[in-house]
């Protein structure tokens, strides 16, 4: 068959299958309609009471049609095309049928999926019922691929992905709309390489040597490389992953691919989901800490409350066996180691329960402006009391900021200082003088707590601060090792600061560094 375009192919079928269905009686066209290449038939629209097209009868078809159906003419014609063909499609059905209603000839290309071919199918009106359809087997047809060059580039064109296609020099043979927007920019980019759009541009040439390098590795390596790149736009950072393709037609290199896809969403949902794992990392690890932290509390406290109950038992026993024979003096001073007991199980209690919420997260900081010198003096006045005023006390405060305001939560501002102040009492026996000093930094208010006694080695620094961790130097200093670790986390709570400063045998400076705001 000579290669002619559709409309002269459409148009000489129309004109023939024209003639013979006029001259059907014609004997010269009956063999002329027989002997054609297409196949051709005439058929009879069956409707339903709703006058919907259901099926039909073949009333002519030609030799080359029948051949293909595998039948002779004679066991076709007049028969039901459901008999013949099985399933009869009801989009193809109704487009036949509107041939019929209006009499508007129709032609579309259509692809069997049966016969893996293209036909060019044309239908038309015959007479009333009666429509005329010819198939014209387009599947080797130039036209045909030309339909599938335009194909290919449509869908090129409309991929949701950056694609060009390089020749071996790294220049462009290719690139579609989502790679390059601008259609004369896009044009005027064939034949020329990435540092051709860097000049065009004007911006810098490192893109394009970038480029450059990963597309000679792709060459030498004969394997396709991947690599994200970063993008910042409108206040945004986009991910663009891109890949470099090498096609090699029977080992000889033809051209690369470039593809790039935007995945930006996915990186974000990868951060998300890093952050993610990250903060349930941190919570678990702190569930082992603080399960761990459980365990030893319980053991350490269990203990430390065997101690004083043992010495309460103790005392209490020595009264009930030998009260009558004991003077009561001696009475007086079991009675006293009772409620030296009593106390210090009580202060355990409290300070256990403090450090309990502070592990739990439960140290609310609700900072408020204070008067410093009252908030200080209190403390003083407390630790000095309870200590039986052991220690003199001194104040310095050369920057005269008693007067001024301190901003801090008054209850762990308490607990950190107390507990400070008591230990420089405590750990500093043989000394006469404790001393508090405010001072002030660019951010914070200062107060330092400097004592004089027995000091703490360097490498314990860390650990002090770790509940029921005591120094190996207290001897018989009495303690529950729970101060430190609540002071620890007071100050965390209040977003400060502490420093020690210390040398054994010769005292330890704590110093609290508190935001101003
Ligand atoms: P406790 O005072 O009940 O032992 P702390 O948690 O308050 O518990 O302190 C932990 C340890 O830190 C103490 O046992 C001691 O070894 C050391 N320590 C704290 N303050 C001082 C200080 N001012 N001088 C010397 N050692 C100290």
């Amino acid at each position: 068959m000579s290669k002619l375009s559709y409309k002269e192919l459409e148009k000489e079928l129309i004109a023939l299958k024209k003639i013979h269905i006029e001259a059907s009686k014609n004997q010269e066209y009956e063999i002329f309609f027989d002997n054609m290449a297409e196949m051709v038939e005439v058929i009879e629209l069956i409707y339903n009471k709703n006058d919907q097209p259901i099926d039909f009868y073949i009333r002519d078809i030609n030799l080359s049609f029948a051949k293909f159906l595998g039948k002779p003419k004679e066991q076709l014609i007049n028969k039901k095309g459901s008999s013949v063909i099985g399933k009869i499609e009801a989009d193809w059905l109704s487009s036949v049928a509107s041939v019929d209603k209006t009499g508007k000839q129709i032609s579309f290309k259509n692809y069997s999926t049966e016969f893996d071919k293209y036909y060019y199918v044309t239908s038309w009106r015959v007479s009333k019922n009666r429509v005329g359809i010819s198939f014209t087997d387009i599947s080797k047809n130039d036209n045909y691929e030309i339909d599938k060059q335009k194909f290919n580039e449509t869908v090129l064109d409309n991929i949701p992905a950056d694609i060009a296609v390089f020749d071996i020099n790294h220049n462009y043979l290719y690139v579609n709309p989502k790679g390059i927007r601008n259609v004369e920019t896009r044009k005027w980019m064939i034949g020329k390489s990435d540092f051709d759009y860097c000049d065009l541009k004007n911006i810098d040439k490192s893109l394009a040597q970038g480029r450059r390098d990963v597309f000679n590795k792709v060459i030498q390596n004969k394997e396709q490389t991947d690599w994200l790149d970063k993008y910042h736009r409108d206040g945004k950072d986009f991910y663009i992953m891109r890949k470099f393709y090498p096609v090699f037609i029977d080992d000889i290199f033809h051209y690369v691919i470039g593809y790039g896809v935007d995945v930006s969403e996915l990186k974000e949902a990868q951060h998300e989901l890093n952050q993610l794992n990250k903060t349930l990392k941190e919570s678990l690890e702190r569930e082992k800490e603080l399960n761990q932290l459980k365990t030893k509390f319980v053991s350490t406290a269990s203990h430390e409350f065997r101690t004083p109950l043992s010495a309460i038992n103790f005392a209490a026993g020595y009264i009930k066996r030998y009260g009558d024979k004991i003077t009561p003096s001696v009475i007086k001073k079991k009675l006293h180691k009772i409620e030296d007991q009593v106390l210090h199980m009580t202060q355990l209690l409290d300070d256990m329960l403090i450090v309990g919420q502070a592990e739990a997260g439960k140290m609310r900081n609700n900072p408020v402006s204070i008067n410093l010198g009252n908030f200080i003096y209190d403390i003083i006045e407390e630790v000095a009391s309870s200590s039986k005023e052991s220690h003199e006390i001194e104040l310095i405060d050369i920057e005269n900021l008693k007067s001024g305001g301190i901003f801090i939560d008054e209850k762990l501002g308490r607990n950190i200082f107390v507990n400070l102040l008591s230990n420089a009492l405590k750990f500093s026996q043989e000394a006469k003088k404790v001393v508090v000093e405010l001072s002030s930094e660019e951010k914070y208010t200062v107060i330092s707590i400097t004592d004089f006694g027995i000091g703490i080695p360097k490498s314990e620094f860390k650990s002090i601060f770790i509940p029921f961790n005591r120094g190996k130097n207290v001897d018989l200093i009495q303690g529950t090792g729970l101060g430190l670790s609540i002071v620890k986390e007071a100050v965390k709570s209040i977003k400060g600061k502490i420093i020690i400063k210390s040398s054994l045998g010769n005292g330890t400076t704590f110093i609290v560094k508190i935001l101003n705001t």
